[in-house]
């Protein structure tokens, strides 16, 4: 099943189109997303057991955030050996948590303004929670998935590393630093949920190229781990982290400029197409 969000209404995706789900279901589901990610496992057994409508043609375009509005957005840093060791840092012995705040997070084609300093790429897979739950053990982690979608992690390096400490969040936070989607696809659409292939190109140009496997941190880990210590709730989205080849970490180092186009693509789930632009002054 894939769920996604069309002209603000929450729409299942079909083959030939579009089903909006609240004309649907005659009402029993709403237009928000949100809503319908709350009444999770209601909307699923519904879903599954409903001849739908025809289908809607629609342009991709037009698609918005499949979550637009989470109340939690979990990230993890350096979840993969090569990125962890680009970075400088051996494996870590714990899952690495910041947040990117969610007024960040924003639709698989937005158009993202660059602010000052060093706009850089992080494809990574999301994991988008199901209902609420907390201290979800790793082996029934997967159960709290309502389903996986692509992200971006733009990342503005200045501010995310000038302080000692570094403060990892808030140059992750930006406006339309999140972009996600293109829908929320249920984990059995996949042949295998635990290792699908992911990709990041720049202008054409592959710039990362992994396998969900290769995570230091599956996903039921990574749940297992966050959920000891905060309840999660439908909708939360976990960024799982981001392969080697970001652009701070080249020789020499490359980062986003206006007119870029940035694609975000994994198996299975569909891509993110990020254009940037300036900075209005
Ligand atoms: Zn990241």
């Amino acid at each position: 099943m894939r769920l996604a969000t069309l002209a603000d209404r929450a729409v299942l995706l079909v083959e030939g189109g579009a089903v909006d789900i609240a004309t649907a279901s005659n009402g029993r589901f709403g237009t928000d997303p949100m809503a319908v990610l709350d009444d999770w496992a209601e909307f699923k057994a519904w879903a599954e057991k409903t001849d739908l409508p025809a289908a809607t043609p629609f342009r991709t375009i037009d698609l918005t955030a499949p979550v637009p509005r989470p109340r939690q957005v979990f990230a993890v840093a350096l979840n993969y050996r090569p990125h962890a060791a680009e970075a400088g840092h051996v494996a870590p012995e714990i899952p690495l948590l910041f947040t990117k705040f969610p007024s960040c997070i924003a639709g698989p084609h937005a158009e993202v303004e660059l602010p000052d300093g060093n706009v850089d790429w992080e494809l990574e897979m999301v994991a988008v929670i199901g209902r609420a739950c907390h201290r979800v053990p790793a082996d029934e982690a997967w159960e709290a998935v309502a389903g996986l979608t692509v992200g971006q992690d733009l990342s503005e390096r200045r501010l995310q590393l000038t302080g000692k400490p570094a403060q990892f969040s808030l140059g992750k936070s930006y406006p339309r630093f999140g972009p996600t989607g293109p829908a929320l696809v249920t984990p059995d659409e996949l042949a295998d949920r635990d290792d699908v292939a992911i990709e990041c190109l720049l202008n054409g140009e592959r710039v990362q190229a992994a396998r969900t496997s290769e995570m230091i941190f599956s996903v039921p880990q990574l749940i297992e781990f966050i959920s000891a210590v905060c309840p999660l709730y439908p909708g939360d989205l976990i960024f799982t982290g981001t392969p080697s080849g970001v652009g701070n970490r080249r020789v020499p180092q490359r980062f986003l400029g206006p007119d870029d186009v940035l694609v975000s693509r994994i198996e299975g789930l569909g891509e993110l197409r990020q254009t940037f632009r300036s900075k209005r002054k």
